[in-house]
């Protein structure tokens, strides 16, 4: 693993400062920051049965996240998504929200949940500047809801849902990871369900990240392509050119304006030429792609050099150059990386 602690280039001048640009020439204006690599499920795509999580040190403080958070923005970053692990199971997390949601130039604070605790937190999560929330569904079926998730109860979910939607969010996504023989036969339901609520829903292809001892992952891949027609035999999907400043591809239904369809496919519609994302760990590596291992160690800088600006600006605008042409997910879906999308902040 190449966790490495830069040090600041002599050559990045503070006009240059104002703008995070890589060595292809995409500029990165969206920040996913993993606040937990803990969570009250165990979704069966995410993580192995027997997980160990990190110790409290090993993991940023909410002062440290800010912090970045803030070097970040003035680094001319404008969009920032909190995730986790389940975001919401850390401690004064909407503490964490209000201060983010303050700082001067960040247009748009997002928080991507399982719904799990929504309904005691979303009026608190909009009142903390939450514009955008993404929840994750991937059935309707309580049973097999709780098969997916090995922990997680339906009911809470919708309920969580409901919540969100009375909160008044600029606006709620659905998002539903779709695998081949658990839950593929419900894409079409998922939409009905998406369509009736008035929510925009994202379907999206698992991605090999962390080895999985029950399940064979090649066995359980079902293509963007395949939910697509499927979802075809019922719908009219129209595609558009919309962005939402991520990695989907949308498409509208005539009658449903509401509700727009999104499709992340890693595997099948590689997305890395247009991507302007960096994601922090909960434990503080900068990591400069979902499917590839550089990454800076910013938890270090901050220890080291508390409080200096500066050096943490300048670091991470040095460790742009590190960030990959694009992921290796491709063609295999078996693990080329051993971390665990709950480390990772998906
Ligand atoms: N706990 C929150 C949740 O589930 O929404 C936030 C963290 S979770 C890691 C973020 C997103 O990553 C979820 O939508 C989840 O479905 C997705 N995800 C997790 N593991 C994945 C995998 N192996 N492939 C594709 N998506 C995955
Ligand atoms: Fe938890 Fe989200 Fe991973 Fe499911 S996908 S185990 S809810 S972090």
């Amino acid at each position: 693993m190449s966790v490495r602690a830069l040090p600041p280039s002599p050559e990045v001048s503070p006009t240059s400062l104002s703008q995070l640009q890589d060595a292809f020439q995409r500029k990165v204006t969206y920040l996913r920051i993993s606040v937990t690599d803990r969570c009250d499920f165990r979704c069966i795509y995410c993580m192995n049965d027997d997980m160990r999580f990190l110790r409290r040190a090993q993991i940023l403080s909410l002062e440290e996240i800010t912090w970045i958070g803030q070097a970040f923005i003035e680094l001319g970053v404008n969009k920032i998504r909190i995730t986790g692990g389940e975001p919401l199971v850390r401690q004064n997390i909407v503490s964490l929200l209000e201060n983010l949601g303050q700082l001067p130039g960040l247009k748009n604070l997002a928080l991507t949940t399982n719904g799990s605790q929504l309904k005691r937190f979303a009026p608190a999560l909009r009142d903390a500047g939450v514009k955008h929330l993404n929840i994750s569904l991937d059935s309707l079926k309580p049973e097999r809801f709780q098969r997916l998730t090995r922990l997680g109860q339906l009911e809470q979910v919708l309920e969580g849902v409901r919540a969100a939607k009375q909160a008044g969010f600029e606006g709620v996504k659905l998002n539903a990871v779709i695998l081949r023989q658990r839950n593929h036969d419900e894409v079409l339901d998922l939409l009905a369900f998406a369509l009736a609520e008035q929510l925009d829903i994202s379907f999206i292809e698992e991605m090999p990240l962390g080895w999985m001892s029950d399940r064979d992952r090649e066995q359980s891949y079902y293509s963007s392509q395949q939910i697509l027609q499927d979802l075809q035999q019922k719908y009219h999907l129209l595609p558009t050119t919309e962005q939402s400043g991520g990695p989907a591809r949308y498409y509208r239904l005539a009658d449903y304006p509401e509700t727009r369809v999104g499709f992340i496919s890693p595997h099948s519609h590689n997305f890395c030429d247009t991507c302007n994302r960096v994601r922090l760990t909960a434990e503080g590596r900068l990591l400069l792609c979902l499917g590839q291992e550089h990454s800076v160690d910013l938890r270090q800088v901050v220890r080291t050099h508390p409080g200096d600006m500066q050096y943490l600006k300048q670091t991470i605008m040095t460790a742009m150059t590190l960030k990959p042409k694009g992921h290796d997910f491709a063609d295999s879906q078996q693990p080329s990386l051993l971390r665990y999308m709950n480390m990772t902040g998906g």
